[in-house]
């Protein structure tokens, strides 16, 4: 998508980046409405780029620790 021939990019946002979920949990409490979470960025960075999604927090869970396994436990699948 374009605007007058331009790309169009994200508005302005701030980029939070936390290490564990203690402090993913705080931004998200913190800011609310206003956060989006970004795991993989394959449905929310379109969304930014074409601005249909204008958050003022971006937190990024990417290097949260702990989060990134899938095991099977007993008949059940177990997603971080
Ligand atoms: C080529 C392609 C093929 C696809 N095929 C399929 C398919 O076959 N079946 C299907 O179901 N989907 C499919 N999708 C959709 C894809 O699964 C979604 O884009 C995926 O769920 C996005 O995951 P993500 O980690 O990239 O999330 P993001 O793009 O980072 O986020 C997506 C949304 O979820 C929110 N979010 C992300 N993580 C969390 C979290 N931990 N807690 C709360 N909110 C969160 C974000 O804020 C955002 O609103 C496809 C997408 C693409 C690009």
């Amino acid at each position: 998508m374009t605007n007058g021939g331009v790309p169009i990019k994200p508005a302005k946002f701030n980029y939070l980046r936390p290490s564990s979920l203690e402090e993913a949990v705080h931004y998200l409490s913190e800011y609310g409405d206003d956060a989006k979470v970004l795991s993989g960025g394959q449905s929310l960075i379109p969304l930014l780029n074409m601005r249909l999604s204008t958050p003022k927090y971006i937190i990024d869970i990417g290097r949260v620790g702990g989060l990134s396994y899938i095991h099977a436990d007993g008949e059940s699948l177990v997603i971080g």
